[in-house]
């Protein structure tokens, strides 16, 4: 038996509690990991709460992240004893996941635990940090330097924001932060950002074309956040769009494209291929101040991550949490 966090949905409801889970109720998979931490990213918290249709299957166990060591395996490029780390391929949604001591996964999903990152890192990191990096990635595969000018960055003082604006801020881009939460202002500008703006600048409805401004973006928000910000983009510039914490719609017009040439650049981070997974941890490893991680970071308990689920989706989490699934 090991101890994980099970959502059902029956007719007495849809609930998330810490259950005794039986290990031969394990789904199918090539190799068993011993978890060892997981987190708490929007997805989880939508996940637990029930509050967004993330969970595809019942009953599931939630977390799109871990990271453990192999405690058997059938896949020939994992052995046991192997540091690993998962991030998304549906884990989590219709697949059991992290918030558990055990996982049974493919082993195609796996990716060996970097070395410059300990376990508790590598989750501090999770897929809001890797999903940030593919955004850094996806601005220089268009061309973005720093010398382009300033990058916007929204929902800063959360999970994908946090990690975006440190890892730009080192790359030596400058950073313009975007946070509904004065209370994290300097929290932000500690992490690098030379100025936060405050959210309610962007999320009204605004014009199809504002003072050209940003020479990229990495949004987290959609909706009319993600449409005044490709509005204030400048000419050729690239606004890379991966979250949807304001809304799911994007009420804009096509004028940023096709009269300034403005590039919108989907970021999908679950079924990403796994060279660019690579790639991407590869580049937090020599991109992201691990000083800056601590910050970033804080950890709780399987018990406190039912709670602290509600706390995200509420937009009261700063940065990223860590789940130690052992306590
Ligand atoms: P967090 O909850 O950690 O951060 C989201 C931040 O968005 C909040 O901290 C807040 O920042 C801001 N925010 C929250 N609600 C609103 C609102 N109504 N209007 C405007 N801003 C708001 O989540 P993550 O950083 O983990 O994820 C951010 C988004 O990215 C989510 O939508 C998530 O689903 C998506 N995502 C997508 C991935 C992909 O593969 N495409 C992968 C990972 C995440 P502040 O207080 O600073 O304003």
């Amino acid at each position: 038996m090991f101890k994980g966090i099970l959502i059902e949905k029956d007719e007495a409801g849809y609930r998330a509690a810490i259950k005794s889970i039986d290990e031969a109720d394990l789904p199918d998979g090539e190799v068993t990991v011993r978890v060892s931490h997981s987190t708490l990213n929007y997805k989880d918290g939508l996940a637990i709460t029930g509050k967004g249709p993330v969970v595809r299957r019942f009953p599931m166990v939630p977390g799109i992240d871990l990271v453990g060591t192999v405690e058997s395996s059938v896949h020939p490029e994992f052995a046991v004893g192997d540091p690993v780390l998962l991030n998304g391929w549906g884990v989590g949604e219709g697949h059991w996941g992290g918030l558990a001591q055990k996982a049974r996964l493919k082993g195609d999903w796996l990716v060996p635990l970097p070395k410059q990152f300990s376990p508790q890192q590598a989750m501090a990191i999770g897929t809001a940090g890797y999903t940030a990096m593919l955004c850094i990635l996806a601005l220089e595969r268009h061309g973005i330097t720093p010398a382009h000018g300033e990058i916007l960055v929204s929902g800063a003082a959360g999970g994908v924001g946090s990690v975006a604006t440190a890892v730009l801020a080192k790359l030596g881009y400058t950073v313009v932060a975007v946070s509904g939460r004065s209370e994290e202002h300097d929290y932000i500008k500690r992490l690098g950002a030379s100025e936060v703006l405050q959210r309610s600048e962007f999320s009204a409805p605004g014009k199809p074309l504002a003072k050209e401004r940003w020479a990229g973006a990495v949004d987290v928000v959609g909706s009319h956040t993600l449409a005044n910000i490709c509005a204030g983009t400048r000419y050729r510039g690239v606004v890379t769009a991966c979250g949807l914490a304001g809304g799911m719609d994007f009420p804009a017009t096509v004028a940023p494209f096709i009269l300034r040439g403005v590039t919108l650049a989907g970021i999908d981070s679950v079924m990403c291929p796994r060279a660019d997974r690579l790639e991407a941890w590869r580049r937090l490893g020599t991109d992201l101040d691990i000083a800056k991680l601590d910050m970033i970071s804080s950890e709780i308990s399987l018990e406190e991550a039912i709670r602290a689920a509600t706390k995200l989706i509420n937009g009261e989490i700063r940065g990223r949490i860590i789940v130690d699934v052992n306590r």
